[in-house]
């Protein structure tokens, strides 16, 4: 099937026309990315444009054809670059707009008087920069995100950048040795390339902003609001595995606790909705903080908290427990208003072959009821050895505030 030039160029802009409606549609959907996205339609536009002068260019003058073409041409590739760039947390100052302007006026000056092969070379290598640009700043920081998509736009724009890389070394090569037939080759090879390039830039770029997005969706709904720590949603879905999993080799015994805030409805009737939300902030980052990265650290829900500690032996959960509720503590009264000496009540439980998350649940509930009815700011386990959260300021009007010691109990479960 014999392919013309022109033909190519028909179908680039009609690509491109596409890519652009499509990428322009999908702001819709992504209010966030709503100016990367433009960046990208305006890129897709300029270089339809590019594609549309290539076609009347018999019946225009030579600095649009060889002037006006390249640059938008070339801008066109650099907007999809400055379009991904904040994908990986990078901005370019200002100035480089200045920069560009200067190019094109220099470009529209030079460009139209340039031999073909030069002229060719130069355009192509401002096409190659942008590409191995975008391909390698997806590959240096792809690596550590959570996302995926990054390869198939690296791989794309990647070997884009390499048939134009081609094009600066053998054109002017071919030129010398006047190969007209070689570098009519090239041109249709490049343009059919090009068509392609046009299809599969738009779909890795979109992929790249839906996976984004389906990331943050994700996230969103596994993470609490407030606090910012797991819900119980992800807790679950952590949780469930570790649990199903534990069998008599694995020891330390994982140990899930159960936290519930002690008085918590009075905090917000004394102090207003606003600090009691406050309370279950630092409850949170102070959890976060003494709990490990392996630990899940979870809001239930309300003033309900959960923890599985992987790989802890008891004495030092009882240990971390009580430094979670001594930070707590410090930590409420130095930054609220709340003046009184906050606490916790828990459920201790170890995670024994053959347990389900719900069982364990209904124990650590068990306990930590005991621990209410117990007094409070306390821990009920079904440990051999209680822990018990140790208070570091002494408040003489709250009882329930003074470091207490928590009851052996038995497990029914
Ligand atoms: P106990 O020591 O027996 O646990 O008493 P409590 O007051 O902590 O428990 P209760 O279940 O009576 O009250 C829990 C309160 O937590 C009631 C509810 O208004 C409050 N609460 C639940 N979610 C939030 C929240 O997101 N922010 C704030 N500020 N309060 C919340
Ligand atoms: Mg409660
Ligand atoms: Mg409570």
């Amino acid at each position: 099937m014999p392919l013309s030039l022109p033909t190519l160029f028909a179908v680039g802009l009609g690509t491109l026309a596409v890519a652009a409606v499509m990428t322009f549609w999908e702001r819709r959907f992504n209010a966030e990315r709503a100016r990367e996205l433009m960046c990208w339609t305006v890129g897709y536009i300029l270089m339809a444009i590019g594609c549309g002068i290539f076609l009347g260019r018999a019946s225009l003058p030579l600095i649009v054809v060889q002037g006006v073409t390249n640059i938008l041409m070339v801008g066109g590739y650099w907007l999809l670059l400055l379009g991904a760039m904040p994908f990986v947390g990078v901005r370019l100052p200002r100035k480089t707009l200045v920069f560009a302007l200067m190019a094109a006026t220099v470009w529209l000056l030079i460009g139209p008087n340039l031999s073909y092969a030069i002229w060719s070379a130069v355009g192509s290598f401002f096409i190659t920069i942008p590409c191995f640009a975008l391909a390698l700043m997806l590959v240096l920081n792809g690596t550590t995100g959570p996302t995926r998509s990054w390869v198939l736009a690296a791989v794309v724009f990647g070997l884009h950048g390499m048939v134009y890389l081609a094009r600066v070394v053998v054109i002017p090569f071919a030129y010398s040795l006047n190969q007209d037939g070689v570098l009519d080759a090239i041109a249709l090879f490049t343009m059919f390339e090009g068509v392609v390039f046009s299809m599969a830039a738009p779909m890795a770029l979109l992929s790249l902003t839906r996976e984004e997005s389906r990331h943050q969706l994700l996230r969103a709904s596994q993470t609490d609001f407030l606090t910012g720590l797991d819900n119980r949603r992800a807790f679950t879905q952590r949780a469930t595995p570790v649990i199903a999993e534990r069998t008599e080799e694995l020891e330390p015994a994982p140990l899930l606790v159960l936290f519930d805030l002690d008085n918590f409805k009075q905090i917000n009737d004394d102090y207003g909705h606003d600090a009691g939300d406050q309370v279950l902030k630092i409850f949170g980052r102070v959890a976060r903080s003494i709990f490990g990265p392996q630990d899940c650290v979870a809001r239930m829900g309300g003033e309900e908290f959960a923890a599985l500690l992987i790989g802890r032996e008891h004495d030092e959960a009882k240990q971390l427990l009580r430094a979670v509720s001594a930070r707590f503590a410090v930590e409420v009264l130095a930054e609220t208003a709340i003046t009184r000496h906050v606490t916790f009540s828990a459920g201790l439980v170890a995670v024994r072959p053959g347990d389900t998350l719900r069982a364990l649940m209904t124990t650590a509930d068990h306990l930590l009821y005991r621990a209410k009815q117990a007094g409070r700011n306390r821990v009920e386990t079904d440990l051999d050895v209680a822990p018990a959260p140790a208070s570091v300021v002494a408040d003489d009007d709250e009882p329930h505030a003074r470091p207490t010691l928590a009851r052996v109990a038995s497990r029914s479960a």
